[in-house]
């Protein structure tokens, strides 16, 4: 097998070097990951700029773009030397359930690979802080090995991991995503020059959080599986359009 890892938390971050570690062991690896943290960057290409790929002594590539820049070099720009099997995101610091599919830059990197038509798999550990990080990473392996054969290729599967033992991660729940509420407002605050600044202040809380959902299951300490697609048609909306419309 032949895995291409990445993330958004930047090629120094604990939870890609816990991911590729656990990979390595199973595959043939190779890793291209943002030079710095880009957390919340979603499906974002570099377009105003041209984009360069250093390799760090571990063997890790990094590049001054986004992750969805990290993977498209990375299949289109010969970096990975050869066409992943498997691409795999992560694992980030702090979960990415519901709305947060939509900004994070972790299940972003795994779309890219599932756009080229390589089955993908994005890690996220619920809380920040990297506790049990190394039960996290086994639980990842564990998931990789199995293969999902009856699953149409390619997939997209976003995994959130509580922090806990690897003994108490017993459990996986296939789910939908659940809502969040709307985000908490920006924080207003002035530079050292007294010029107006804003922070965007941090998500909302969960609203849909009902049994079956990512929240639901990571909240009684099961590892959430959610199966995503892309295609953001509202199909109930367009009869309705359609009817409107003639
Ligand atoms: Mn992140």
């Amino acid at each position: 097998m032949k895995i291409l890892i990445s993330n958004d938390d930047g090629y120094l971050a604990p939870g890609l070097i816990a991911l590729a570690e656990a990979m390595a062991a199973i595959a043939e690896i190779v890793v291209v990951a943002p030079d710095s943290n880009r957390s919340g960057s979603s499906n974002s290409l570099t377009l105003d700029r041209p984009l360069s790929v250093s390799q760090a002594s571990n063997g890790f590539y990094f590049v001054n773009g986004t992750p969805t820049d990290c993977v498209h070099i990375a299949l289109t720009g010969g970096i990975a030397g050869f066409v992943p099997d498997l691409v795999v995101s992560g694992i980030n610091q702090g979960q990415n359930m519901g709305d947060d599919t939509l900004y994070s830059g972790t299940v972003a990197a795994a779309t890219e690979g599932y756009l080229f038509g390589i089955p993908a798999i994005a890690f996220s550990q619920v809380h920040h802080g990297w506790a049990h990080l190394d039960a996290a990473a086994k639980v990842a392996r564990d998931i990789v090995l199995r293969r999902f054969d009856t699953l149409p290729k390619p997939y997209l599967l976003n995994v959130n991991i509580p922090n806990l033992p690897y003994e108490q991660l017993n459990t996986t729940i296939a789910t939908r995503l659940g809502k969040r509420h709307m985000a908490e407002p920006v924080v207003r605050s002035q530079d050292p020059r007294g010029r107006e600044i804003y922070w965007i202040g941090p998500p909302g809380g969960a609203k849909d959080a009902g049994e079956g959902t990512d929240f639901h299951a990571t909240e009684h300490g099961a590892i959430s599986i959610t199966p995503l697609q892309i295609d953001l048609t509202h199909a109930q909306q367009l009869n309705l359009l359609r009817r409107e419309l003639g």
